[in-house]
């Protein structure tokens, strides 16, 4: 089993590859809980899908511009042509966010040679200064001395690009983070979210991830980094924070197959569908 949003991670397996211990703990929890069956479309192919759908009922609240967690710390993928390709149309915007092209001219490099870098690099920069001159992810920038937000995403919004724009653009990892999604050796999926039950076998570590962990942000340990944001209120379920994601990302008959049997369960309710798309078009 792998984990299926980190199959193009630069480090490979040792980051995609789910241990024997993690799968078993994995393979326990879903006979335990309601699974709904559907179909999946990522990058244009198609995939059986598995959802732990109740939990796509739990809050969430991605309140990144307040948030001091560093989730874009490192290169989450081997980056695309998609995403290439669009630094290279707007290069001048991306440098002035990122400032990447004027470091590396700093460390004396050319302008042609910067360029194929982004063509042909993992990282879009030559590997010697991956995380640390450019540091981070090569695509996040500090819009202040707090906050780490990501170029490819702000760049779009400038653009006036929309939501499925952005989910093209952006690495299929960072527009679903930290939604998991597990794949078996049939490429079945099993798509669930980070929570006080999937902990044992979930890629990223539910206690240490505001956005889906309401009881984290309230305590005074997150305060102290974080004392703006993360509002009580603003923690809606994950269906519908994630909702305009969830569509462009993984298709509509997910989205609506989930939304229909939360419903029909009564874990979320109709007035609550509204605003969907202020998640993933929301300004700094
Ligand atoms: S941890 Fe969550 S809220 Fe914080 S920056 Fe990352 S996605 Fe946004
Ligand atoms: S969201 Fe953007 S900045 Fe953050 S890891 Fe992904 S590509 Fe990098």
């Amino acid at each position: 089993m792998r984990y299926f949003l980190f199959i193009n991670h630069p480090k490979g397996e040792e980051v995609f590859g789910v241990s024997k211990e993690r799968e078993n703990i994995f393979k326990e929890y879903i006979k335990r809980v309601d699974i709904l069956e559907t179909e999946v479309v990522i990058r244009d192919k198609k995939y059986i899908a598995k959802v732990d759908y109740t939990a796509f009922s739990n809050l969430s609240n991605f309140d990144c511009f307040n948030c001091q967690d560093p989730c874009c710390a490192d290169n989450p993928v081997i980056y695309e042509s998609n995403t290439r390709n669009f630094i290279l149309d707007n290069l001048q915007m991306y440098n002035n966010i990122t400032k990447n092209v004027d470091i590396l001219f700093e460390m004396g490099h050319s302008l042609e040679e910067t360029v194929k870098s982004i063509e042909e690099d993992k990282g879009m920069v030559p590997e010697q200064y991956e995380e640390k001159e450019i540091s981070l992810c090569t695509c996040s920038f500090k819009p202040n001395n707090e906050s780490v937000l990501c170029s490819l995403h702000s760049m779009c919004l400038q653009k006036g690009l929309t939501s499925k724009d952005i989910v093209k653009i952006k690495p299929t990892v960072c527009s679903l983070w930290p939604i998991d999604i597990i794949i078996d050796d049939e490429d079945v999926l099993y798509i669930t979210v980070p929570d006080d039950f999937t902990t044992g076998f979930t890629i990223e570590d539910y206690y240490d991830t505001p956005c889906v962990n309401k009881e984290l942000s309230m305590s005074s340990i997150f305060r102290r980094k974080n004392p703006n944001g993360f509002l009580e209120e603003d923690y809606k379920p994950v269906i519908i924070s994630y909702g305009e994601t969830l569509k462009q990302s993984l298709g509509n008959k997910f989205y609506e197959d989930v939304k229909t049997a939360l419903l029909e369960k009564e874990l979320v309710f109709d007035y609550e569908f509204k605003e969907e798309e202020t998640q993933i078009l929301k300004i700094f």
